[in-house]
């Protein structure tokens, strides 16, 4: 595999998404934010430990919990839904993360111009050109350094253990976003 093609912040690129399901049906599973988790948990109805418990797989690295999605055995995402006329769709597609709604844009750092585009997708370099979606790249980054941050202080400086500090993080996290949902901030942007 090569290296990761760049693009700047202030670039524009070519894409239209052949619906070919690359993203969401092969793996590897999408890790998400306690805000992107807080957001689907509201949108499939369900509480945060009902949504821990049965929703997501959470991996412990260096007593650092990590929330993936979980998929099935060919590594499609389980919220990857297949309608009566074979083609698919994303079932939580308002509340989907972060990292979903930008690509075939990634984010490998949480300043500065530079990102990346997945070169894998098909779609990249046929279709309108477009700009980087700069906002949702922005609070993508917001939420990612508030997403460790909290962890980082539960876990470190509180002595947590890190299913209970994820737990407590989801919550503040609820908070937090209710008050920014009501002021329109987070919506979903695409
Ligand atoms: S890999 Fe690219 S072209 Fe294929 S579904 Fe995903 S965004 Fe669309
Ligand atoms: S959450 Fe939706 S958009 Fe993201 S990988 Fe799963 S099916 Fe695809």
């Amino acid at each position: 595999m090569g290296l990761p093609k760049r693009i700047r912040i202030s670039d524009k690129f070519r894409f239209e998404c052949t619906r070919c399901d690359l993203c969401c049906g092969t793996g590897p599973n999408v890790s998400i934010t306690i805000y992107d988790a807080v957001r689907i948990a509201e949108k499939i109805n369900v509480s945060i430990d009902d949504f821990l418990r049965f929703y997501v797989k959470v991996v412990i690295a260096d007593m650092i919990p990590v929330m993936l999605l979980p998929g099935d055995m060919k590594g499609r995402c389980a919220f990857l839904g297949f309608s009566e006329n074979g083609k698919t769709y994303c079932k939580i597609y308002e509340a989907r993360p972060m990292k979903c709604r930008l690509f075939p844009i990634k984010i490998f750092k949480l300043s500065g111009e530079e990102l990346e585009i997945d070169e894998e997708c098909p779609g990249i370099g046929s279709g309108p050109e477009r700009e980087v979606p700069k906002e949702l790249v922005e609070n993508y980054r917001k939420e990612l350094k508030m997403h460790y941050e909290i962890l980082h202080k539960l876990i470190i400086e509180d002595g947590l253990e890190p299913i209970e500090a994820l737990r407590n993080a989801l919550n503040i996290a609820s908070y937090e976003l209710g008050k920014e949902m009501r002021k329109g901030f987070y919506n979903a942007k695409s």
